[in-house]
């Protein structure tokens, strides 16, 4: 394989060529369940009573051995994740300590606890990327929305500290119903930092935090549809059209696993209890990294994944090119990868409702000239 161009480009080559041959290129560990807020759309914060209900976190010793032996497999991207990641009592060494292999890391976080001797760790020990949640545009959204009413201020010192030594970040924005209508404002600020910011409509059902979960806690699908397509991504006509058009492309699920994704094709991902997963937001199929190497733990996951069990309405579904469904999605909304995940049938139907009608006021408009 020659490599050539850009980063991004080198790593879209990286990717292709790991998929083919099931590498696991990129993978996350998700440090802990624990969190300093609490969002009411949260779908993995425990508190440290629940989540020693379940089981323990892994020391740093044990999470460097799985990191090791996942570099003799390939890995070269880290996304350390939680919970809230910074948190981990032991976080600083696990860090370095990955970082001295030669991976690149990234770190999802809430951004709260960036204080200057965290940016300085950061800036001294090199970070490729941090992907900052912005839930809000005041302290009144953060108490309301994750139960933290410094939130936003500590959110925004986070981003000047980090502005200050130059570490790259962007921010992640999960839209509800406490800041759904703060959209523009909430891209405002990014655009105040100069940094990019990505809104999510879709939430994952709470699925893991089993029965001490809280309601759903989400847009209607035709909100999250809605927003998407008019305050977001803000489709034009020419932009509607296109996308409709995929309707009539070649059907995306080929079939097998129904991953269209990369997860158990170079992809992986690990949870606070050291189950080795294809995706994070997927609960099966899993293995413990604890009672086995990181190999078998792999190799188990590529297999598993081949023989998971696919939606058959979803792989029959003639709108499945404008549909974002995935085997997670399915397991989280249905209960299996075998399941249809309602919800997301009725974004999809949603979206080419909307899309139709930008298309049709377009053509109204124009006869109207
Ligand atoms: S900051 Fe993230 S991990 Fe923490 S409670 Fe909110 S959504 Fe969950
Ligand atoms: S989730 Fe519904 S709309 Fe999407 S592919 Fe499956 S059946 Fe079709
Ligand atoms: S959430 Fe869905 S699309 Fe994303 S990695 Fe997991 S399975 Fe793939």
């Amino acid at each position: 394989m020659e490599l050539c161009g850009t980063a991004e480009e080198v790593e879209k080559m990286l990717r292709q060529e790991a998929d083919l041959t099931y590498t696991p290129m990129m993978g996350t560990f998700e440090l802990l369940p624990l969190c300093n807020m609490s969002c009411k759309m949260c779908y993995v914060r425990q508190t440290r009573e629940e989540m020693e209900l379940q089981g323990r976190m892994l020391t740093c010793d044990e999470w460097l051995r799985i990191a090791e032996e996942a570099c003799d497999k390939g890995l070269l991207y880290l996304l350390l994740t939680g919970g809230e990641p910074l948190l981990y009592p032991d976080f600083q060494r696990l860090y370095k300590g990955v970082s001295q292999m030669g991976v690149i890391l990234e770190i999802n976080t809430n951004g709260t606890l960036i204080d200057e001797k965290m940016a300085d760790f950061l800036d001294e020990n090199g970070v490729r990327k941090l992907n900052i949640t912005l839930y809000g545009k005041d302290n009144v959204t953060y108490a309301k929305l994750c139960n933290n009413p410094d939130g936003f201020t500590q959110v925004m010192r986070a981003a000047r500290l980090l502005k200050e030594r130059n570490i790259l970040f962007r921010f992640n924005c999960s839209l509800t119903p406490d800041n759904v209508d703060q959209l523009p404002e909430l891209q405002k600020i990014a655009d105040s930092l100069g940094v990019d910011l990505a809104a999510e409509e879709y939430m994952f059902p709470a699925v893991r935090r089993g029965k001490n979960a809280r309601n759903q806690y989400r847009l209607t699908a035709e909100q999250a549809v809605r927003e998407k397509i008019y305050t977001y991504r803000a489709y034009n006509a020419q932009e509607a059209r296109e996308k409709l058009a995929d309707l009539e492309r070649p059907p995306r699920l080929k079939g097998l696993s129904g991953f269209s994704c990369h997860a158990g094709h170079c992809a992986f991902s690990v949870n606070w209890m050291g189950e080795v997963l294809p995706c994070g937001l997927l609960s099966a199929p899993k293995i413990s990294a604890l009672e086995y190497s990181f190999d078998k733990c792999w190799n188990y996951i590529v297999d598993a994944c081949k023989k998971l069990p696919e939606c058959q309405k979803c792989m029959e579904c003639d709108k499945q090119n404008v549909c974002q469904v995935c085997p997670a999605m399915c397991y989280a909304e249905a209960g299996s990868t075998a399941g249809c995940p309602d919800y997301v049938c009725q974004m999809t139907e949603h979206m080419i409702t909307e899309l139709t009608k930008i298309i049709e006021n377009d053509a109204a408009v124009g006869k109207m000239l």
